[in-house]
């Protein structure tokens, strides 16, 4: 078998969304399945549309995601040579003519064919003409006005079209411009694509690409045409839903392999598994595991398949991205080693690294920066708990080894002693050395925050009632 050719075509049109991501995982993971090609193509035709910054962006985006291209990017502006070869190859052959028909006429054409009950099109008025180029003028392909065009989809199977039902649809603009379903065709063929995955919302152009494929004497690639993502309503997900371009994603701190498992589930399963890693996603990827049915988008989900797979990830690699997230918070710090230690306490609790940076700025907050919400320290801090407090700050500074063992000892010596319960204490002592009321575990706290923090800030909050 020949090797195993895909793309991602996006239109540089709006950022990298949710289902753009989706198309470009699907065709990347069947590449890499097979040890076979990624190509990356800008479809930038529609030059009033495209944007060289939202080029940029959907490039960050696959950048981000780590969906890695072997070819490209390919910009179609710069193909434009290509496509007038073929068109003038279609012209010669007598498969492609020039029309004259002006936007009206083909308006007035439609509309005809509605009255009559038909499907609006193009009534084939220059075919035959023979006529050559001239201002205002297009190219038209001459479609088959008998017979069906069949393809065989991997995914709904044989789809037929009739061919009465396709117009002699534009393959050259007016601006001189090829079309989308001239350009793809090209594009994908002397690129030397095999497999098209995409959205069930390009069905329609399938045939006509089919029948160029065939015009122009090039194989025509196998197509799987996924469900379209949808939202809640059932209505095709959009930013209405809520739904975020990918790098939004990036910003409310999703971690890139979390967003590409959240994304393979949205319409391909592996048993009843949830949680992947890229490299059991490539393994086991196949196009006969992609579902007919659409998916739902749901956020929520995706928040639960971030935090597991914050769960999962390796500390080191965490402190670090933890630290851009602390700076995008205007917390800096240099201190890798420091976070490192924050990280594992924050893993079991964090849906997103913004949330573990908002829990991590106690830690990394300098002492005298410790903010106490009004009251709170006259509120938990009473004379009775303040006593015991002083007393047994004076003992957490003489202990030698500043861990868990050795705080939970002797604070359970001092309550032995005192004959008071730990619950007197402990949410005190929690406000004074992380101004907060929820924390990870008081004692493990203590032994990350390290002796000198832990002694500065209870003495410090001590002082301040
Ligand atoms: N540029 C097209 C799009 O973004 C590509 C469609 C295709 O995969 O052929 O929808």
């Amino acid at each position: 078998m020949s090797k195993v050719v895909t793309r991602f075509p996006p239109s540089p049109t709006g950022h990298l969304h949710i289902g753009g991501a989706r198309t470009a995982l699907f065709n990347w993971l069947l590449a890499r399945n097979k040890g076979g090609k990624f190509i990356l193509r800008i479809e930038d035709t529609d030059l009033d549309r495209s944007s060289k910054e939202m080029t940029k962006s959907i490039i960050e985006a696959m950048e981000w995601l780590g969906l890695t291209w072997d070819e490209g990017p390919y910009f179609q502006t710069k193909r434009f040579d290509i496509y007038q070869h073929h068109i003038k190859l279609l012209i010669n052959q007598g498969k492609a003519y020039y029309c004259k028909c002006t936007r009206e006429e083909v308006d007035e054409m439609r509309k005809k064919a509605m009255d009559k009950g038909e499907k609006p099109k193009y009534d084939g008025r220059c075919r035959e003409l023979g006529l050559g180029p001239g201002e205002g003028r297009v190219v038209r392909f001459k479609a088959p006005l008998r017979g069906e065009t069949v393809f065989n989809d991997l995914l709904k199977g044989p789809i037929a079209v009739d061919n009465r039902e396709l117009d002699d649809f534009i393959i050259k603009r007016e601006d001189g411009s090829p079309t989308y379903n001239l350009a793809v065709v090209v594009d994908d063929a002397t690129m030397g694509v095999t497999h098209i995955l995409r959205g069930d919302d390009h069905i329609n152009n399938t045939p006509k690409q089919v029948l160029l494929y065939e015009a122009l004497g090039y194989q025509v690639p196998k197509f799987a045409h996924v469900p379209m993502i949808l939202g809640p309503d059932k209505k095709k997900l959009s930013k209405r839903h809520g739904a975020k371009s990918v790098l939004e994603y990036k910003e409310l701190g999703y971690l890139p392999e979390a967003v590409l498992n959240y994304l393979v589930r949205l319409g391909w399963s592996y048993k009843d598994q949830e949680i992947f890693t890229l490299e059991e996603m490539i393994k086991k990827f196949s196009i006969k595991r992609l579902s007919n049915s659409a998916c739902v988008f749901d956020p929520e989900k995706l928040k639960w398949v971030n935090s597991q797979h914050i769960k999962k990830k390796d500390k080191r690699e965490l402190a670090i991205l933890l630290r851009k997230y602390l700076a995008n918070q205007g917390i800096v710090t240099q201190d890798i080693s420091y976070l490192e230690k924050i990280v594992p306490l924050l893993q079991p609790r964090s849906h997103t690294m913004v949330e573990m940076a908002e829990k991590a700025k106690f830690f990394v907050i300098e002492d005298e920066k410790i903010e106490y919400p009004k009251d709170t320290l006259e509120k938990f801090l009473t004379q009775e708990v303040k006593a015991h407090l002083v007393e047994l700050t004076n003992r957490f500074s003489s202990l030698e080894e500043f861990s868990i063992n050795s705080l939970e000892d002797v604070t359970r010596q001092y309550l032995e002693e005192k004959n008071i319960k730990f619950k007197l204490l402990a949410q005190p002592i929690r406000i004074c050395i992380t101004g907060q009321t929820a924390s990870p575990g008081l004692f493990e706290t203590m032994e990350v925050l390290g002796k000198d923090r832990t002694l500065n800030r209870l003495n410090r909050a001590l002082r301040l009632v």
